[in-house]
């Protein structure tokens, strides 16, 4: 059993120090870190795409320091997964946090070639695999800082999918409004998840805030007043409250009863022991003075000072939403879920015919130009729409289809370009009774191999499922 998987079954608090894969110089590791467990992560792509694999750059650091290594999924096929997983379980890596990924800077669309559009291994399709091998502790990640309702119901539906497909604990994503925090631990209580749930933090300088607004990084949630706050702050010179505020919040989450923190940006030395002293200054304290502290820090008076402006995107599913879903529906039952229609389809396609090269092209085509306009279809081969409310997998930019990544902000998809169809779906669930399809149909990847062939083929042959 990993040291991982040991805090977890012993209820000790742990402190995941993250070092970036980027960084040339091998920095010291702690095994304790103010007084609790402590283990390095290797984080995955974060500062460019061609940063070194977690994996290669863990052996650089001794043996004995145990390691969580991050996936992302981002610009990576199934095929590359189970590579890892063969590399992982080869170098006795068993701790894992499996991302889809935030968007890769070299993200291509392939407007013109859907075959060159860059994919993204889904978190959930990781954890599948993952779970497969038997002899992992597998993390995911998981954003519960969204403010518009369909966002957060979305996230919160995906959750429950990373859940059954086999995660063992959840990282949130990097963010600073406690009732989220507080929201997500009462969700895995209130559904009787046994899963460990620990809060990514970062010492906040003013630096680091300004650049995450600026660089609009996807899903963490930077207010104007928190802004204003880091500014007074360091023109006041009272910049050690920095590492002040983030050993209030790690203290807070020992006393929310989450499993640890994910600790980032606060790999140096002189940083570490700055924020181990107030630690240890400030760990006597009670869950009320701490959180007195923390909102006499921030300023807080309301709780909505951490909330970002609600937008226009907040809004109810439409008739047409609604209306079109009934339509594809019955069309999908009658076509392709019903018995008459499968034994049907399967004495169609059974035929040779469909082997010969313009056969296949030509049912191609058919199947592109039926769908395309009506659902945005782009020949992926594996018809996903009875599991995702008609709408298609493939309109999201990277293809997810068991839900959306973390980087949306305000139904805003983290491309910038179009609202998150997510969301959309979110939105369309609650209104048509159907959230439970959104919680617990688990949807296979799609094969590169899979991807420009026939979905109608395939569905009543079976050949991509
Ligand atoms: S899920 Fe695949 S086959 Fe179905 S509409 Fe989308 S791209 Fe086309």
């Amino acid at each position: 059993m990993s040291q991982l998987s040991t805090c977890f079954t012993q209820n000790q608090f742990c402190v995941l120090v993250e070092y970036l894969c980027s960084m040339k110089e091998i920095l010291p590791v702690k095994t304790e870190f103010a007084g609790f467990p402590a283990l390095m992560t290797l984080a995955d792509r974060v500062h460019s795409d061609d940063d070194l694999a977690p994996i290669l750059a863990a052996q650089a650091y001794p043996k004995s320091v145990e390691k969580v290594l991050h996936f992302a999924g981002k610009g990576r096929d199934i095929s590359d997964f189970e590579h890892f997983l063969n590399q992982a379980q080869a170098v006795g890596q068993q701790n894992l946090l499996l991302l889809t990924g935030d968007k890769l800077k070299s993200h291509q669309y392939g407007q013109d070639d859907a075959t060159k559009r860059t994919r993204y291994l889904e978190s959930v399709n990781a954890v599948m695999a993952a779970k497969q091998r038997d002899s992992f502790c597998i993390g995911v990640a998981f954003n519960p800082f969204k403010y518009a309702e369909a966002e957060r119901d979305a996230q919160y539906f995906k959750l429950h999918k990373k859940m059954k497909a086999g995660a063992d604990y959840i990282i949130t994503q990097l963010g600073y409004d406690l009732s989220a925090l507080k929201e997500a631990k009462a969700f895995l209580t209130q559904h009787g998840y046994p899963q460990k749930l620990l809060a990514c933090v970062m010492p906040l300088t003013l630096a680091r805030a300004n650049f995450m607004v600026k660089h609009q990084v996807a899903g963490i949630v930077i207010t104007p007043h928190m802004l204003n706050v880091l500014r007074e702050e360091k023109e006041a010179g009272l910049m050690d409250r920095v590492y002040l505020r983030c050993a209030l919040q790690i203290l807070i989450c020992q006393h929310l009863g989450l499993a640890g923190i994910h600790l980032s940006a606060c790999h140096k030395s002189e940083e570490q022991m700055l924020l181990e002293s107030y630690i240890e200054e400030y760990r006597h304290l009670d869950l009320d003075v701490l959180e007195q502290l923390w909102n006499t820090l921030w300023q807080v008076k309301t709780g909505q000072e951490f909330y970002p402006e609600l937008s226009y995107y907040s809004r109810p599913a439409s008739a047409t939403q609604i209306l079109k879903y009934q339509h594809l529906h019955f069309m999908h039952d009658a076509l392709f879920e019903s018995k008459v229609a499968k034994g049907v389809g399967r004495f169609i396609f059974q035929s040779r015919f469909w082997n010969g090269a313009l056969a296949a092209k030509a049912l191609l085509k058919t199947e592109f130009v039926s769908k395309h306009g009506v659902v945005g279809c782009e020949s992926c081969g594996q018809c996903r729409l009875g599991d995702t409310l008609y709408i298609c997998p493939e309109t999201c930019p990277k293809g997810l289809a068991n839900g959306p990544c973390g980087g949306t902000t305000l139904d805003r998809c983290e491309f910038g370009d179009r609202e998150c169809i997510h969301s959309v779906k979110a939105r369309l669930a609650k209104a048509v009774n159907q959230t439970k399809i959104l919680k617990d149909n688990l949807i296979p990847t799609v094969p590169i191999e899979v991807r420009g062939s026939s979905s109608w083929k395939n569905w009543y042959l079976k050949k991509a499922v």
